[in-house]
């Protein structure tokens, strides 16, 4: 079964950074070992190979990295979740409140059809802020989310409570509280 204990010491966290009280959790580590980066995609690809997923969707930057990888594997098309301006149009955008100000995400217009089950990857869950806002984007394609995937889930930000409270479902290898 997934051991959580070493995934987890594979994931750097960097203290007060990138502002006074925060704890970043550094993926790094676990991208220049094959050993863990391969767990995590053989993992995610063994919980989603069965499913009814149409698509992938995968989030600006860091969630690009596991989710191209799982739509290479599950050989899904995949959908950029790029930051704003990034894309070229027809895109449609979503803006959400950060802690300290907003941020915009957006989709490619065409880039899912009504009626897909859309998988939603990122490397983390915090506040639940983007993928919440990716969701929006796609269900404003008539998209259903299949579910939010995580290498990590944030608890104490709530995110994925907030998330699961408006019917997404939430997936998520490790946690940090
Ligand atoms: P949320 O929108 O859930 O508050 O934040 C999640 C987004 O912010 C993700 O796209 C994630 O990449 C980024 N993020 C927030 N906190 C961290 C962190 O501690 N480490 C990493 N790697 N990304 C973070």
């Amino acid at each position: 079964s997934f051991d959580e204990i070493y995934l987890k010491a594979n994931i750097r966290a960097v203290h007060n950074w990138p502002k006074e009280g925060v704890t970043f959790r550094d993926i790094t580590p676990l991208l220049q070992q094959p050993k863990p980066f391969r767990m995590v995609i053989d993992a995610l690809t063994q919980r989603y190979i069965n499913h009814d997923i149409d698509r992938i969707a995968a989030i600006d930057s860091r969630g690009f990295l596991i989710g191209s990888v799982l739509a290479y594997n599950l050989n899904k098309p995949l959908i950029l979740v790029r930051k704003k301006d990034k894309l070229p149009p027809p895109v449609i955008s979503e803006s959400y409140d950060l802690e300290y100000g907003a941020a915009t995400v957006e989709i490619q217009e065409g880039s899912c059809n009504a009626g897909d089950k859309v998988l939603i990857v990122d490397d983390i869950i915090a506040t639940g802020g983007t993928m919440m806002a990716a969701s929006t984007l796609l269900k404003s394609q008539g998209a259903e989310v299949f579910e939010a995937a995580a290498l990590i889930d944030l608890p104490d930000l709530n995110g994925s409570t907030l998330l699961q409270n408006i019917g997404i479902g939430v997936y998520s290898l490790c946690a940090f509280e």
